[in-house]
């Protein structure tokens, strides 16, 4: 480590393990590390400890490491997740570092921000808005998160992209704790439509109560 990285700090808003409750990483432990703030502003964004002036710590890069080494020991996968991720700065920093450790890197994203590291393992984008310069090649899946409402810009986005991805999710979006009966309804008919395209998310961890 040299004295630049030792002065790099990261915004966070929270850190804790889990299971993955959604997408094709389903069902693995994670230690789940928050970034706070994010460029965008969904009005129905569903975490909102990204935003609040009273979740945010900055932590250096070396106190972040030591935190991620000893909150659950033995525990090699990492997720990187928002807020925004690729907006944090010197994040190819922190993907170097983890990589050192041998962590195995799953990172979500809306696609909007700085670059995406190399060493990242798995990429989940969730698009949020038109994303017509991201490589494709490099999201492993995609997730589109459905409302109850039709939104006729998003149904575009998601034709446009099961046409040239292999692994697009569609996934309701809870209101709070009540399963969004309507939402579901509406990606498992989009689903069923979709001739093979298209897979239904449920997010496990909501059932189970769980982070
Ligand atoms: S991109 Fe995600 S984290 Fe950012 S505002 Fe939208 S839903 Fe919230």
């Amino acid at each position: 480590m040299n004295n630049d990285d030792a002065t790099t700090s990261f915004a966070i808003c929270d850190l804790f393990t889990s299971v993955q409750g959604e997408g094709a990483q389903v069902g693995k432990p994670f230690v789940f590390l928050r970034f706070w703030g994010c460029p965008l502003a969904c009005p129905w964004c569903d975490e909102p400890k990204h935003r609040n002036p009273h979740t945010r710590r900055v932590l250096t890069l070396n106190t972040l490491l030591d935190t991620l080494e000893q909150h659950t020991p033995g525990l090699n996968h990492i997720l990187l997740t928002g807020g925004e991720p690729l907006a944090a700065n010197y994040l190819d920093i922190l993907v170097k570092h983890l990589k050192k450790r041998n962590k195995w890197i799953a990172m979500e994203t809306s696609g909007i921000g700085g670059p995406i590291p190399d060493a990242i393992d798995w990429l989940t984008l969730s698009p949020k808005t038109p994303l017509p310069h991201f490589p494709l090649e490099r999201a492993n899946e995609v997730k589109f998160i459905l409302g109850a409402e039709t939104d006729p810009i998003q149904e575009a986005w998601i034709d446009w992209w099961m046409m040239r991805h292999p692994c697009v999710w569609l996934q309701p979006r809870w209101q709070g704790t009540l399963f969004p009966t309507v939402a579901a309804n509406r990606c498992y008919q989009k689903v069923l439509a979709s001739q093979g395209r298209l897979r239904l998310s449920l997010q496990i961890h909501k059932w189970l109560n769980i982070p």
